[in-house]
């Protein structure tokens, strides 16, 4: 008799929902704590200790990921359409769009109509939007693990994206590699709880949030940046870290849940066939090798980790303006490539604060970062082609 999933410290736990899709009882359940951080909850009356639930999670089992060294590159999507409602270079809807016309099903995550982030299944183009743009709150997987693999074993084709933690435990789960699934995992610093994400929404929006149709965090007629809308009927409301103290404690990282601080993907190799990122500080001489790109709307940086991963992309290539880059460059704009979130001294201090006092903790402490909002503000008001002047000028100094 093995012992069932236990908790002990939340470090430990990311919340991929493994353990909840490998129990033939369905006895896990994902609980939200005080916080509004989920982890899993065992109903011991119907769990009969197989072990599979502790077996399973990635947080204590090694799993290597992808090699070190892969094919980098810079790439946007042609489709100006696509690009404007994705948050960096639309490669996520180039690449679902191939699955898709292989007759196949992509899962990601969407908002529900309970106004919180879920991954789902989608079958068409038309509902691809739902996944379009980040989402930056903890998506919940759900069933879609199970979803995934009865797709597959049905030889269908499958393309599941999310964060490293989610991919490594969609793999656990699935327990073996199938050839029709492709993996996409997005270069990840961490992720708030939606309760915390609610309560802000309370705050900033104001109003009733079942009238929220979107929240786009990233909203392109800003350009390419952190400047988000929240879209409710025709209404457009602002929301950035100069309106939101989630947005902006989510930018500092200040808000994550604790296995975030504790994220081993950075370290132990890539865990999707391909992963996505924005590429922040791409040098004005390789958008010159990329054709009519327009680094306003948006610049992914791609890693292309596996032959599988290799041979996906290069079916979308002639869809996309793209140049090969390297990983230390985009290393360098991109901490979480290579280390997970630190913690600063104030994460403690807001948490507590955010457990005793609820949402007022984030509002107060937001007032004593007005320094912070000014140099933001004031950063942000720089045209984007003279901050990239400066970035190369900075870049070649430093050597
Ligand atoms: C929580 C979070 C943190 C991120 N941190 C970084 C970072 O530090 N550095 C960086 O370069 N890029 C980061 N990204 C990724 C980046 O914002 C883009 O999502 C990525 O570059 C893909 O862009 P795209 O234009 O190709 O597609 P888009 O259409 O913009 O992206 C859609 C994809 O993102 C996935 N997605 C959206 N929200 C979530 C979510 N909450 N959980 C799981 N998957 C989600 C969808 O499933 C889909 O695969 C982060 C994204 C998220 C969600
Ligand atoms: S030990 Fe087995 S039955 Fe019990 S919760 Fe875990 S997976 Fe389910
Ligand atoms: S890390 Fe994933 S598998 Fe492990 S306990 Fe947490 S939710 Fe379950
Ligand atoms: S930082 Fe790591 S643990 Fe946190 S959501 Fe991202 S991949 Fe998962």
């Amino acid at each position: 008799m093995k012992d069932f999933i236990k908790i002990e410290n939340p470090k430990s736990c990311c919340g991929c929902g493994a353990c909840v899709s490998v129990c033939p009882r369905d006895a896990v359940a994902m609980k939200e704590d005080e916080a509004g951080f989920i982890y899993p909850s065992v109903d011991e009356a119907l769990c009969v200790k197989c072990g599979k639930c502790a077996e399973v999670c990635v947080f204590t089992q090694k799993n290597k990921g992808a090699n070190g060294d892969p094919a980098v590159y810079a790439a946007a999507t042609e489709d100006k359409d696509v690009l404007l409602e994705s948050s960096s270079g639309g490669i996520f809807t180039e690449l679902a769009n191939a699955v898709l016309d292989k007759g196949g099903t992509v899962f990601g995550a969407a908002w529900t109509n309970e106004m919180s982030v879920s991954h789902i299944p989608v079958e068409s183009k038309a509902e691809l939007e739902k996944l379009r743009g980040s989402k930056y709150v903890q998506s919940v997987t759900g069933d879609t693990f199970r979803q995934a693999k009865k797709l597959l074993e049905g030889g269908r084709y499958v393309c599941f994206s999310g964060t490293p933690c989610q991919i490594a435990g969609l793999k656990a789960y699935l327990g073996r590699d199938y050839e029709k699934l492709l993996t996409i995992d997005i270069i990840c610093h961490g992720v708030p709880s939606m309760k915390m994400l609610r309560d802000d929404l309370a705050y900033v929006y104001g109003g009733d949030l079942s009238e929220i149709d979107r929240i786009k965090f990233r909203d392109k007629r800003y350009g390419w940046g952190t400047k988000g809308s929240i879209l409710s009927g025709s209404s457009r409301t602002k929301y950035d870290p100069g309106t939101s103290p989630y947005y902006f404690y989510f930018l500092k990282g200040e808000v994550y849940r604790e296995s975030c601080y504790n994220c081993r993907f950075p370290s132990e190799g890539r865990q999707g066939d391909i992963t996505l990122g924005d590429y922040w500080g791409i040098r004005q001489e390789l958008i010159k090798l990329m054709g009519e790109a327009d680094p306003d709307k948006g610049i992914s940086c791609v890693l292309v980790n596996t032959g599988k991963g290799a041979q996906w992309f290069k079916s979308i290539e002639n869809n996309l303006h793209l140049t090969l880059s390297d990983r230390k460059s985009v290393e360098k704009h991109n901490k979480q490539l290579t280390a997970p979130s630190a913690p600063l001294p104030e994460h403690r201090e807001l948490l507590e604060g955010y457990l005793k006092n609820g949402y007022s903790a984030f509002r107060e402490g937001y007032k004593k970062h007005f320094k912070d909002h000014v140099i933001r503000t004031a950063k942000n008001m720089i045209p984007p082609k003279v901050k990239r002047g400066l970035n190369d000028f900075l870049s070649k100094v430093k050597g």
